[in-house]
């Protein structure tokens, strides 16, 4: 555990920082969820043999406390993230774990570790929830003993440093999902598969890729771990969901276009070429809320966008959806949650 009182806010970047407590409960055969505990935040004993290490069961969320100008520290949607991790354990295999539970436990271990939420606009208190098959196993079943680990740590805010938009390379020589498969689960093994295709595109100087479909190799799905929009003729467009994460950013993002900016979105295929030609593009996840991009790369063909410079739509929802998130724009979604 490191202090929180030592921690350079203005410094805060995206390395794991220990907290003072995480959550553990555990479900053994048929019985019941444990109660659970808060321990130390520290390492936990894994048998060589548990299923999630060999065979890849484990699932996970990821959400956010902030502190409000007024100091109070307040949660986003953590109902949905709830909902979707029901979603991922039945995609998996593995057991609910109780909606009710898993958001009181979201909100007791803010409150456990609440010296670790980061002074307002220096950053957010990021939280993992996850679960995993944890008995041992040699068969490629489901496990019989489930384990439920939530840690927090702190994470620099990715807008106090200033909003340049980055690049990304269109990777068409990988498809992180396929339709019938599991692209929208939030399941560990989505991502390992994309990272040397990720890694090469960071080696060329992009951020990271984009991902193609699997059927046609010719629609964006997104990210390696964020949605991707794009304006067109003062359109909103998003891939249709499918094979793509169910992003509750990007959920966000729709309903503040739609419904406070009266601007039109679109959810379907986006092919290449119409991302290439778009006024405007950006990418959502919890986070980073909103990155934009400023240059999309694919097969040696470079586009910029808005001369490199943050657009006006993406510049307008950017706003809107950081004001709610900090409680400073009045607004008809109820999407916070305030720690009492
Ligand atoms: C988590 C995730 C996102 C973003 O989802 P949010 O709910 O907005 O944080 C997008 N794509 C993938 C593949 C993800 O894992």
């Amino acid at each position: 555990m490191s202090n929180a009182f030592q921690i350079d806010w203005d410094n805060l970047g995206c390395q794991i920082i220990p907290t003072k407590t995480m959550y553990i409960s555990k479900k053994i055969g048929t019985q019941a969820w444990s109660e659970g505990e808060f321990k130390a935040f520290g390492k936990i004993e894994l048998s060589p043999a548990a299923q999630v290490l060999n065979y890849g069961q484990g699932i996970f969320e990821g959400l956010k406390a902030q502190r409000t100008k007024s100091g109070s520290v307040v949660l986003f949607r953590h109902e949905d993230n709830a909902r979707r991790f029901l979603q991922s354990a039945l995609s998996m295999s593995m057991p609910p774990f109780p909606e009710k539970k898993f958001l009181s436990v979201i909100e007791e271990i803010v409150k456990e570790n609440i010296n670790y939420v980061p002074p307002y606009k220096k950053g957010v208190l990021y939280i993992r929830p996850c679960m995993w098959g944890t008995d041992e196993i040699l068969n490629v079943t489901p496990a019989n003993e489930y384990t439920f680990l939530t840690y927090t740590t702190p994470v620099g805010y990715y807008l106090g440093k200033g909003i340049t938009p980055i690049k990304l390379d269109i990777c068409d020589t990988h498809h992180r999902a396929a339709p019938k498969g599991m692209g929208s689960t939030k399941t560990i093994g989505n991502y390992p598969g994309a990272m040397r295709f990720a890694e090469q595109a960071r080696t060329n100087g992009y951020k990271g890729c984009l991902y193609l479909d699997a059927i046609e190799n010719r629609y964006i799905e997104e990210a390696e771990a964020a949605n991707f929009f794009c304006v067109k003729d003062n359109v909103l467009y998003t891939p249709a969901l499918g094979t793509i994460m169910p992003g509750i950013t990007r959920d966000s993002v729709i309903q503040i276009t739609k419904n406070i900016l009266n601007i039109p979105v679109v959810e379907k295929s986006i092919s290449i070429d119409e991302a290439l030609s778009a006024d405007e593009c950006f990418c959502t996840g919890t986070l980073a809320s909103i990155v934009s991009v400023g240059l999309l790369n694919y097969k040696n063909r470079q586009v910029i966008f808005n001369n490199f410079e943050v657009g006006d739509i993406t510049k307008k929802i950017m706003e809107i959806l950081i004001g709610i998130q900090l409680c400073e724009i009045e607004n008809q979604f109820s999407w916070i949650h305030t720690l009492e």
